[in-house]
């Protein structure tokens, strides 16, 4: 699980050999510890559109040294490119001309972020020219960042201010040592919803989160990320990996429990358990996942079958569970998302872009990422009124929430380090930055998804992959 070359090359000498081989020269990524500056450097803001002045505001309010000019002798950590006023491919060209004037000036782990307004919520040619535009650029760039920089996109939707809380969640998620793995992606603001933690550092204090799957790997790093976020934690597993969950959850002050989540009653035992243990539940994490690889003309009935079972038809089925209880309540008690309910799956770029003996799991993950695009719809996630028990939208069973998938890339786990080593070593390059993601990583998207800073954006896909080469 140790990536001994990304270490090498990190060292004097190892950096030397590298770059006179031309071999690659995969960068020490800056990750989040508590306390560090939000960012490191000043942040310029490009673009004369609202989000612009909206975006400056912003940073200002979270102590930022904030830009508005490039400046030849400027270091920046971040910058900011605003395009949500294009209204045709030539009105690209001030903005990006300005930001690639400024890319030998950006600092180690450096964030480039673009904002722009949805391609789907316009129909007018020009317009919908021009903001896929973005989307194409912002890919571009994140190939050519150095250093361990990354560059993604904040989307807006057509009557979302990037002053709401959502945007605000996203824009700091983005420009956030969280996001360390996250390049060439795309984060969806589309609705207004979203509510700004009352502490940055705490955004899920007071909640109480499941994580399936949280005996080890990236499980066990969700729980670890949820709690030091302030979520107190029911951690789930299968009984064989009793002792591996009860050695998670200890640390982290939460509570075990032991089952199948094909188990057609996991559901309701999950609910029970909050109820009587927590009194509550407001974020679930589908997390448990296995793979069983064979090339489609060797796949069996049992290899297919227990994969779709685990991967993807039990949570459909305690997500049937969770948002009916989420409207009606637990013995009459709002147990279920009292301020809100936050779901995130775990999908994998296996889905998006296939793999070789993958049929079954790509077909669970493709499955997970529409599963959440339709579930989205039958949430609302406009933050619950002040005064309701909030559970559900009032008069509706409709219940007030998010929901949202996360596809990691290649993450350095147990299950990568059994890969042949040559494969393993290609497997790992073959992204923007040039080295595995670590569990972590997944962890912090998952932990910003599941935020009420993250409530404008539902039904959607984000991944965690370096920009991997490997799909869309
Ligand atoms: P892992 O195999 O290390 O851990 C999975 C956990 O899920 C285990 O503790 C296992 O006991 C538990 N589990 C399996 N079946 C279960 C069931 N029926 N009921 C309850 N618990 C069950 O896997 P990981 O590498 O940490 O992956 C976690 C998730 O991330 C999975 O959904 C996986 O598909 C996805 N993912 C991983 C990678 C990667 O590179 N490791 C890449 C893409 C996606």
């Amino acid at each position: 699980m140790t990536d001994t070359y990304t270490a090498l090359v990190n060292q004097p000498m190892g950096r030397k050999i590298a770059r006179a081989l031309g071999l690659p020269q995969p960068a020490a990524l800056r990750r989040y510890e508590p306390g560090q500056n939000l960012v490191d450097g000043s942040v310029l803001v490009l673009g004369d559109g609202p989000a612009a002045e909206e975006s400056a505001e912003m940073l200002l309010g979270w102590g930022l040294e904030v830009r508005r000019q490039p400046g030849d002798d400027d270091l920046y950590g971040a910058v900011i490119a605003c395009y949500d006023g294009v209204g045709t491919p030539a009105d690209l060209s001030a903005t990006t001309v300005a930001l690639g004037s400024v890319q030998r000036q950006l600092g180690p782990s450096a964030r480039v972020i673009t904002v722009f307004r949805d391609p789907s919520g316009t129909a007018e040619p020009a317009v919908r020219a021009a903001r896929r535009g973005v989307e194409g650029l912002t890919r571009s760039l994140a190939h050519e960042m150095r250093r361990g920089g990354t560059a993604n996109g904040l989307v807006l939707g057509e009557n979302t201010a990037l002053s709401v809380p959502g945007a605000a969640g996203a824009l700091r998620f983005l420009l956030s040592a969280k996001s360390a793995f996250v390049s060439g992606q795309f984060i969806p603001v589309i609705t207004d919803g979203g509510t700004v933690p009352q502490d940055w550092d705490q955004p899920l204090a007071g909640k109480v989160a499941v994580v399936t799957g949280a005996a080890r790997g990236i499980g066990a790093a969700i729980a670890a990320t949820l709690h030091r976020d302030g979520a107190t934690i029911v951690g789930v597993d299968v009984p064989a990996a009793g002792e591996a969950l009860a050695g998670v959850v200890n640390s982290l002050s939460g509570t075990a429990l032991q089952l199948d989540i094909t188990a057609p009653s996991a559901g309701e035992t999950i609910l029970r358990h909050c109820a009587e243990r927590h009194g509550r539940l407001d974020v679930v994490v589908h997390n448990a996942g296995i793979t069983r690889d064979r090339k489609l003309a060797n796949m069996d009935a049992s290899r297919w079958d227990s994969v779709i079972a685990v991967n993807i038809e039990a949570q459909l089925a305690m997500n049937r569970t969770f948002l009916a209880a989420a409207g009606q309540g637990v013995d009459g008690q709002a147990v279920v998302g009292r301020d809100g309910l936050h779901i995130a799956s775990l999908a994998s770029t296996s889905g998006i872009a296939g793999n070789t003996g993958q049929t079954n799991y790509a077909a669970s993950k493709a499955g997970v990422m529409g599963m959440v695009a339709a579930t989205a719809g039958l949430m609302d996630p406009s933050a619950p009124a002040g005064g309701s028990d909030g559970s559900s939208v009032e008069g509706t069973s409709t219940p007030h929430g998010t929901i949202n998938a996360v596809a990691p890339g290649f993450i350095e786990t147990e299950m990568t380090a059994k890969m042949p080593r040559a494969t393993r070593e290609v497997a790992r390059r073959l992204n923007s930055l040039q080295q595995g993601g670590l569990p972590v990583d997944v962890a912090e998207a998952v932990a910003f998804l599941v935020s009420d800073a993250a409530g404008g954006t539902t039904g959607s896909t984000l991944r965690v992959c370096g920009q991997g080469m490997m799909g869309a």
